[in-house]
């Protein structure tokens, strides 16, 4: 690990200040989960941290309204066990509780967990290994490599490297939107404007600027909440990244016929997936075996596999149904 200079913020206002004072080599220390790790490997080399681990004003979720709220600084524990979202929003719930290990989700936080990043493991391998994300310019190993991990999603020439959390799929099937601090003030920006595709430059991941902090998410609140899972199939049961995954929301009338849907799929993409198409081929329909299975393979049209990971376009389908089948138990209740 690298010398780095460190300060500890007490409020919002105070991180951003240092931010923008510490310039482009700057990074934010919320839960530490992803930062140190990446340290230890020199794959970050921040030349500052600005710690916000302590901001009370990030630490905080609010149920009450007609929006779940997420302070940036709350943690995955708490979020997993919140009550409304335990119970109303199932998804939530299992796609915190589904993610890393008891540890982690008491350290690690709602912001950060947003800006976690990829396992790609030629991206954490290091040298002699190209990435050009960890290494702009250098290459990429894992295209035309071992791809069994690769996004289907989403890919360019320059990466094909997986998004790696699972609360953000079930975000990203919610209407969610992102609260950021600036030098310049507040802005609001959807989820699905956070994270950006490699294209050219994998190395940019998101669109937040260096001298950006994350204050909170927001929820917009919806009766599909009930009728909601989250179902994530990886190489062992705990504390491994998805395979593939699915989050879906539908609420459903009593004739059974579906009135509204929501699926985000995980561990097939670069960036939190959400497929509008696959919504709107279950818009009107009842919940079959075949209208699942069938949204599943919407879902799934497009995909770019390479060599080794093409099983991952039936188990995605596969998934999506299953969730689907979850969810409409859940939503007939
Ligand atoms: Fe690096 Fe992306 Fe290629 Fe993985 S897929 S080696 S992260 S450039």
């Amino acid at each position: 690990m690298r010398p780095f200079a460190y300060a500890r913020a007490d409020s919002a206002e105070s991180a951003v200040r240092a931010l923008s004072e510490a310039g482009p080599g700057v990074k934010v220390l919320a839960g530490g989960t992803t930062l140190y790790d990446l340290m230890k490997l020199d794959i970050e080399a921040p030349t500052s941290v600005v710690d916000v681990h302590r901001v009370p004003e990030l630490s905080y979720i609010d149920t009450s309204g007609d929006e779940l709220v997420f302070g940036a600084g709350a943690r995955m524990a708490d979020m997993a066990e919140d009550p409304v979202v335990r119970n109303e929003y199932p998804m939530l719930s299992e796609s915190l509780w589904r993610a890393a290990s008891e540890q982690l989700r008491i350290m690690a936080t709602a912001g950060g967990n947003l800006l976690q990043r990829t396992r790609c493991a030629y991206f954490r391998g290091g040298e002699p290994y190209a990435c050009n994300k960890r290494n702009p310019g250098s290459g990429c190993a894992a295209i035309g490599g071992a791809d069994r991990g690769n996004a289907l999603f989403g890919i360019s020439d320059s990466c094909a490297a997986v998004y790696p959390g699972d609360w953000p799929i079930a975000l990203i099937a919610l209407d969610t939107e992102v609260d950021i601090l600036g030098p310049d003030g507040e802005r609001t920006i959807p989820l699905a404007e956070l994270h950006r595709e490699p294209g050219d430059r994998p190395e940019v991941e998101t669109t937040l600027r260096p001298d950006e902090l994350i204050l909170r998410i927001r929820v917009r609140k919806t009766p599909a909440g009930r009728g909601s899972a989250y179902v994530k199939v990886r190489d062992r049961e705990s504390y491994a990244f998805a395979l593939a995954s699915a989050a879906v929301a539908v609420a459903v009338e009593p004739t059974g016929v579906v009135t509204d849907a929501r699926i985000g799929i995980g561990g097939v993409a670069t960036r939190p997936w959400r497929v509008p198409a696959a919504e709107q081929a279950l818009i009107g329909q009842p919940l079959t075996p075949e209208s699942m299975r069938h949204a599943g393979e919407v879902a799934y049209q497009g995909a770019r596999p390479g060599t080794h990971n093409v099983f991952k376009v039936e188990l995605g389908i596969r998934v999506v149904a299953d969730a689907l089948r979850i969810a409409g138990e859940r939503a007939a209740r």
